[in-house]
């Protein structure tokens, strides 16, 4: 039985709200999201690469509680070309968009902005597409060693949708902790209006962060997908035990962890300040920790705090 609380805002949502809108261009969403100030409703904002799973829906609902029923809460689905990088999986990305709107339909999603490539890098096939935004400190270490040109990729995407849909809160997943600090650094550098939110991790009852790309994970390597979860607990005992390791040691056991109790291959483990992401060497309760591991054809990452 639903609380009579969420029933009331259910159905107050859906006097005031009419059915879910799909803009599929810049110009339709610019003028709903005008529309929306206009109207005083504040905007939410879930930039999601679609495939959509209950970590994206938990960011839903975290812009919901901040827009309030009154709120316009708006999902983007587009997989971004500019951050993959020609080796990695772009046009394997899994993809399911009637799924997608019927979950975004459930979780009383206003507006599902799904554009097409053409209409967000007019002329980028031609080599006519010559804007770029990159952040230039946040974005250097961890993922930004393995996946350089990554980055680059997500903050002019984010740039772009952020003019899209104009929104006053914006929501991203603590799942991808260094891309939350990029965008939160881009957002105030650029003087965006907008607030950055970041909502905690959601995970599989066994621990595995919840991802898209975890359906690539064949079913033998499913359950040794945990090993990234185990070795942040790992990593967490260690320190609570020891007060305090050096941070090469500690990756070295995380890469031993990895290799023997998986058939995944370790890319980095790192210890660092969560606010300014600089490395740590000694490694303390409250240091973050991320890695990334190689899993057959998947790259999955995680983090936390310890
Ligand atoms: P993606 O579709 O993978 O680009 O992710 C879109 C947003 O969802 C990003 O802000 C991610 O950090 C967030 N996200 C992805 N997985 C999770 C998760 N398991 N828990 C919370 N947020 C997530």
């Amino acid at each position: 039985m639903p609380a009579l609380g969420s029933v009331l805002a259910g159905s107050l949502h859906s006097v005031n709200h009419p059915a879910m809108r799909i803009y599929r261009t810049p110009q339709a969403m610019q003028r709903a999201a005008r529309q929306w100030q206009r109207e005083d409703s504040r905007i939410g904002f879930v930039p999601t690469m679609g495939y959509l799973h209950a970590g994206h829906l938990s960011l839903v609902e975290a812009a919901r509680k901040r827009v309030g029923p009154k709120g316009r809460v708006v999902v983007s689905i587009y997989v971004n070309p500019t951050q993959f990088a020609p080796h990695e999986d772009l046009s394997t990305y899994p993809r399911d968009l009637p799924r997608d709107l019927q979950l975004c339909r459930d979780a009383q999603v206003d507006a599902v902005f799904f554009p097409t490539d053409a209409v967000m890098y007019p002329g980028r096939e031609s080599g006519d597409y010559s804007t770029y935004v990159a952040e230039e400190l946040v974005s250097q270490g961890l993922e930004g060693v393995s996946r350089p040109t990554h980055f680059r990729g997500v903050t002019t995407i984010v740039a772009k949708l952020f003019n899209c849909v104009l929104p006053d809160v914006a929501v991203f997943g603590a799942k991808d902790w260094q891309q939350a600090a990029v965008i939160r650094r881009m957002s105030i550098n650029l003087n965006f209006p907008v607030k950055v939110i970041v909502a905690p991790t959601h995970r599989e009852s066994d621990g595995l962060a919840m991802s898209s790309r975890n359906v690539y994970l064949s079913p033998t390597e499913r359950p040794e997908a945990t090993v990234l979860w185990r070795s942040i607990l790992w990593c967490r005992r260690r320190v609570k035990e020891a007060g305090e390791v050096p941070a090469t040691i500690l990756s070295g056991e995380v890469r031993r962890l990895v290799e023997t109790e998986s058939r995944g291959r370790l890319d980095y483990a790192a210890f660092f300040d969560g606010v300014s992401l600089r490395p740590v060497e000694r490694v303390t309760s409250g240091t973050h920790m991320a890695l990334a591991v190689f899993l057959g054809k998947v790259r999955l990452i995680d983090n936390g705090r310890l």
